[in-house]
């Protein structure tokens, strides 16, 4: 499959469809997700047209993974989950929905059920707080 230019993860980062930022840099680009699986369930992607992991050049897959690190610290520290996920699939039969690499980070708590699937549309309100909230922790983390 080739990269198809129309994804949403696309449309995102030419600015031609909404997202709640988290954070942005020459290489990546970190926004809540619209149907959290939990509450501070945050994408990172590359600015890379890149399908998934196996198509991503090294730099930029380098650069993501230590995005991906400081977002993880910063949720932990924002929402004091139990635990914290972090889940990246590659094509439909692995579970893949949009086909721009991203990696989630997704804080569980104990006794929730963990099905990896999207669940409702969040509240913008709170997708907007929730993306504040992490930032705040995010600044401090190198
Ligand atoms: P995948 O199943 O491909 O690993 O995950 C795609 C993720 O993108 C899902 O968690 C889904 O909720 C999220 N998503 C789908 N469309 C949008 C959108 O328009 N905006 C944002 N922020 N997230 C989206």
């Amino acid at each position: 499959m080739s990269y198809d230019d129309d994804n949403i993860f696309a449309k995102i980062l030419r600015g031609e469809a909404p997202a709640h930022v988290v954070d942005e840099d020459d290489v990546s680009l970190t926004f809540m997700d619209l149907m959290p699986q939990s509450e501070g369930h945050t994408l990172i992607i590359p600015k890379e047209s890149a399908e998934d992991i196996l198509h991503v050049s090294t730099e930029a897959l380098g650069h993501v993974i230590r995005q991906t690190q400081r977002v993880a610290k910063a949720v932990d520290q924002a929402f004091h989950p139990d635990g914290v996920m972090i889940a990246q699939l590659n094509r439909a039969p692995a579970g893949q929905t949009v086909f721009h690499l991203h990696f989630h980070v997704i804080p569980r708590w104990s006794g929730e059920a963990m099905p990896f699937m999207a669940r409702e549309m969040a509240d913008p309100k709170n997708l907007k707080e929730n993306a504040e909230k992490i930032r705040r922790y995010l600044i401090n983390i190198v």
